[in-house]
Parts: structure tokens; sequence; C-alpha cells
């Protein structure tokens, strides 16, 4: 059932990028302390739709060195670009099919936290495990599964949709911080960090329209007591 078994088992073809580029080092290094606050790099809309600004990330990610990736980290970056994907492709199906507006508002930002993954896979030239593949499709077969059951379950009610996103961003929150602890690359800690605040404050979206709907929840990827704190706590702005 979890996506996450796959991560362990596959084995990837990766280029690792090795940094040699003294001239980038400098000028990450000379950016990183400027005391002007650009534009953020996620914006967050009065329903908790969590955004990235395509443009404000470029520049984010343009003043940090270009670090040695690891493994765990080349791993986590084809993981994650496609657990981003899923996120989109089926609250795109739900939002076809479905009335709350909630589903086509979280489609949008799930397409930029697919993009901001992509734009690591890029800045480190690893191979998009995407390329060449319509929305819905995966060729690792986790993913591919996954993403059949989650389909086949919001197919049933606009209310077990609701679910189904819950289950999506609880799953996110819980992989994103797993891999997080084997990430220093500071460029991959920005992007996830915006992705996990992303996938807390879609959590709390979907929950509020799950008890509009006269819903109950029970999480299965995270503690009852980590999903309360997360509900039970504001919208996450800034970043
Ligand atoms: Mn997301
Ligand atoms: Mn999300």
């Amino acid at each position: 059932m979890s996506a996450r078994h796959w991560l362990g088992e596959h084995t990837m073809s990766r280029r690792v990028f090795r940094a040699s580029v003294a001239g980038l080092l400098i000028g990450g290094l000379l950016a990183c302390g400027g005391g002007g606050d650009p534009s953020p790099v996620m914006s967050v809309d009065s329903t908790g739709a969590s955004t990235f600004d395509s443009a404000s990330l470029a520049g984010q990610l343009a003043t940090y060195p270009l670090a040695q990736l690891s493994g765990a980290e080349a791993d986590s970056l084809v993981f994650m670009r496609q657990e981003e994907q899923l996120a989109h492709d089926v609250y795109a199906v739900s939002a076809t099919l479905w009335t709350p507006p909630v589903f086509a508002n979280i489609t949008a930002s799930e397409a930029t936290h697919s993009a901001a993954v992509k734009a690591l896979l890029d800045r480190y030239q690893l191979t998009d495990p995407l390329a060449g593949l319509p929305n819905g499709s995966f060729k690792a077969p986790a993913f591919q599964a996954l993403y059949d059951a989650l389909v086949l379950a919001s197919r049933v009610s606009a209310l077990e949709a609701v679910k189904v996103g819950l289950q999506i961003e609880e799953l996110d929150i819980r992989d994103i911080t797993q891999q997080l602890a084997a990430i220093d690359n500071p460029d991959i800690q920005t992007v996830y960090g915006n992705l996990v605040r992303g996938s807390r404050n879609h959590l709390r979206a979907f929950m509020k329209v799950l008890t509009q709907m006269g819903g109950t929840y029970v999480p299965r990827y995270i503690s009852q007591t980590e999903f309360d704190a997360i509900v039970n706590s504001p919208v996450e702005t800034g970043g």
C-alpha cells in the first residue's frame, strides 16, 4: 500500500552531481547574507492552498551553492517528484467530479509542488522519473497502484474524495519529514520545508471541508496526536 516501500527496494541510475564550481559557491555565500526579503517562495491563500512562486523559488535556489548530492538525497528527489505529482493527478480527477472548490484549488497548488521538485532534479541533472508520461501514469509500480486505488476511492463520493485528500496529505507529511532526516543540502531543505508546510495547510483545508460535510476521519500515516495538533492550529502563511 505505502509508496514508501518502493523507495527502499528500487535502484535507480543516478548521476551524482559533484560540485566543483567555486564561482557558484562564492555567489551563493554572498547572496545568503542579504538583508532584503524578496517575495516569498510560497504563497498561501485564504483557503490554505499553498503555491510556490516559480520565479521566487528559482531566485532562492540560485543563492545556494551546489553541494554534493548523496544517494539518499537523489532517491528522495525522484520519490517526491512522483508523490507530489500523484497528489496533483488524484485531485485533478476529483475536481472534475465534485463541486467543493478545494479540489481545484489544491490541484493547482500541487502542480507547483511537483514543479518545485522538478527544479531540484534539473539543478542536480537528475533524470525526471515522469518524463514523457501523461497525468496519472507512473513508471514505478507502487506509485501507479497507489494512484489507481486513490482515484477509485475518490470516485465513490465527494466525502470519500475529501478523505483521500486527507490521506494523501498525511502521507506527504510523513514521507517528507522522514526523508528530511537524511538531507543536508540547504536547497532541498528549503523546498521540502515549504512542501511539508503546504501539506499541513492542505490537511487543514480538507479537514475543514470534511467537518462541514459532517464526516469523520481517522489518520493512518501519522499519529492522531500529530494530526490533531496540525488541524487545530492556524494556517501557516509566510515563508
Ligand atoms: Mn504537495
Ligand atoms: Mn498537498
